[in-house]
């Protein structure tokens, strides 16, 4: 599919899709020799780095782990590959001499992982064919893979047990006619607020989660703390694809602020939660966009709730001390506002003026 445009025309896009459970004994044997691989590549590399001071690439590693697959151990060439190939990467991006150690037993285990090339997967009648792998891979399609063409990507556990396929897409660049811009205003009472007023909120189903999560952490449940933590993180990323899907189509530019919830947030636990929300969205937002032809732009919000959005007067609530304070009027030109609304609509406004041609002002 799509072979005959040029790069410039295509986006790549993962596609996660959920692996029947029956495939999971066969994935923990494979990925236990995934590991194997890993934990090889990670002593090798960092043995010939204290001999010789150089850092072995992907290809380096070829030469040693050629022939592995005949000697017993059971992946496919091209999987050995991959992994020495990521590892290569991985080394490199974090400026490591060593690696962690894929563990594969054990409370400290690491979850599943196997890598594989586009070369090693087919699609064929609903079912994936991995090289390596006998059986073929039933899953929960609901992409409709048949119209992709697959490129690579990784199989991965995820904390509840369960396996996930993810796999690289060129998907065809289509340009949107929409015309709308939206600002937005990322927050830490509802989730987002928007610039034509709307608010978005799913922090409610957090606290209650939250809450689950302290009571099993305290009984020192480990199995159900995991549980809660993977659901939390599925059903937040579920919640972010549909409201950024719907953002996506109904606009022609969007504009978010850059602020972290960091130096917002009270507790350390917050915090941390929101940052990794608020990053998703953002990179969720800016592929979907890329994907989509919609103009996607990260503003900077300093003062953004603090501005007036309709006279420009810095007028409004200061810093964490007003935080509390929701709705506020402004002292110049009387407007009442919606604390983050009014902030949504600066960063739009702020966005409008990054775009050098083109997108009409609505
Ligand atoms: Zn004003």
């Amino acid at each position: 599919m799509a072979k005959d445009s040029s790069p410039s025309d295509e986006v790549v896009r993962v596609i996660r899709l959920r692996l029947k459970d029956k495939h999971a004994a066969i994935l923990r044997e494979k990925s236990f020799w995934a590991n194997q691989v890993w934990n090889y590549c990670n002593e090798l590399s960092y043995k010939v780095w204290q001999r010789e001071r150089h850092f072995m690439s992907g290809f380096d590693f070829a030469k040693y782990t050629k022939g592995a697959s005949k000697a017993g151990v059971p992946l496919h060439s091209q999987t050995i590959q991959a992994i020495s190939e990521e590892f290569a990467v991985r080394r490199k991006q974090f400026k490591k001499v060593k690696l962690r150690w894929r563990v594969s037993k054990g409370s400290r285990r690491s979850l599943g992982w196997i890598p594989f090339k586009a070369s090693a997967l087919q699609y064929r009648n609903g079912q994936l064919k991995m090289s390596g792998i006998d059986a073929p891979l039933s899953l929960w399609d609901s992409y409709g893979l048949s119209q992709y063409a697959l490129g690579a990507g990784s199989i991965a556990e995820d904390a509840r047990g369960r396996w996930y396929i993810n796999i690289t897409v060129k998907v065809k660049k289509t340009v949107s006619t929409a015309t709308k811009m939206i600002g937005i205003d990322l927050g830490l009472k509802e989730f987002a607020a928007f610039s034509d007023g709307k608010k978005e909120d799913c922090q409610q189903f957090y606290r209650l989660a939250e809450h689950r999560l302290a009571v099993a952490q305290r009984a020192k449940k480990k199995k159900l703390t995991r549980a809660i933590h993977a659901k939390i993180k599925n059903r937040r990323k579920d919640y972010q694809h549909k409201l950024s899907t719907a953002l996506v189509e109904q606009s022609g530019a969007i504009f978010i602020g850059n602020v972290n919830a960091s130096g917002l947030a009270k507790t350390t636990m917050a915090k941390s939660v929101l940052d990794a929300g608020w990053s998703q969205f953002r990179t969720m937002l800016n592929y979907k966009c890329i994907g989509a032809g919609v103009w996607f732009e990260e503003v900077n919000e300093a003062y953004s709730t603090q501005d007036c959005s309709v006279c420009k007067t810095r007028s409004g609530p200061k810093g964490l001390k007003d935080l509390g304070i929701r709705e506020w009027t402004c002292k110049e030109c009387g407007t009442h506002h919606d604390r983050d609304v009014n902030a949504a609509r600066n960063i739009l406004r702020r966005g409008r003026a990054t775009l050098a041609v083109g997108i009409p002002v609505v």
